[in-house]
């Protein structure tokens, strides 16, 4: 943490990330989410821990994310629907990488209402294709702890290893050229329908993506701020 993102800011609702595979969606959210004091839900997260534990949820999505498909809504839902009646989940909380169709955003609207919440806060973040395909194809991830680099980007001091562990990265079955741009076109397919899904309601607020990482974190804590206080108000 450094600058400006430690300081405590609230949030009390959910918080929605829109935006292509890439875009930066994972780093920010969860950058606001230690900001706000709100658990981060990442469906990613969710579905590679059941992957690597072998489950019988992990069994059934582990080929469907090697081909760079979406996880079908049912299985998407019920796990989402499971970790939001956790105690912590009670105050507010931020999504990463959820939720990605429209069926899902309006069963979440659904869940939201019956736990009490308001409206969600929805940040689309907005990024050139060319950009996305360079930060993601050069994205390796530690073996160890998990630390992701960007051989174009931010590259490792020694090529292949950790700096924080001397972990050994590899390449994430889903972030290789041909799965990227599979995941890149079934985004404008599904997901892309969210945005306007979302602007109709007046919860939409649009930031630069290819912006500078503290801009981008600026930026969002602004579009935080003003919803929340706009909430007070209301
Ligand atoms: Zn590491």
């Amino acid at each position: 943490m450094t600058g400006n993102s430690a300081v405590r800011m609230a949030l009390n609702r959910a918080l929605i990330f829109l935006g292509p595979p890439g875009a930066g969606k994972g780093t920010q959210s969860k950058r606001i989410a230690l900001r706000c004091g709100v658990p981060h839900l990442s469906t990613g997260d969710m579905f590679r821990d059941a992957i690597s534990r072998g489950s019988e949820l992990g069994r059934v999505v582990q080929p469907i994310m090697e081909r760079g498909d979406l996880v079908p809504d049912d299985l998407v839902m019920k796990m989402v629907e499971e970790r939001l009646a956790r105690p912590d989940s009670a105050g507010g909380f931020v999504f990463d990488g959820f939720p990605r169709t429209l069926p899902q955003a309006m069963q979440l609207d659904r869940i939201l209402g019956k736990m009490g919440f308001g409206k969600p806060i929805v940040v689309d973040f907005s990024v050139s294709v060319d950009k996305l395909l360079r930060r993601l194809s050069g994205r390796w991830t530690c073996s160890v702890g998990g630390e992701i680099y960007n051989v174009y980007d931010a590259p490792p001091q020694k090529a292949g290893i950790c700096d924080a562990d001397g972990g050994k990265l590899f390449q994430r079955p889903d972030d290789r050229a041909e799965v990227v741009k599979e995941r890149l076109a079934a985004y404008e397919r599904q997901t892309r329908p969210l945005a306007e899904y979302y602007r109709r309601q007046g919860v939409l607020d649009t930031l630069d993506a290819a912006a500078g990482m503290e801009d981008v974190s600026r930026a969002l804590g602004e579009i935080v701020k003003r919803a929340e206080g706009q909430n007070g108000r209301l």
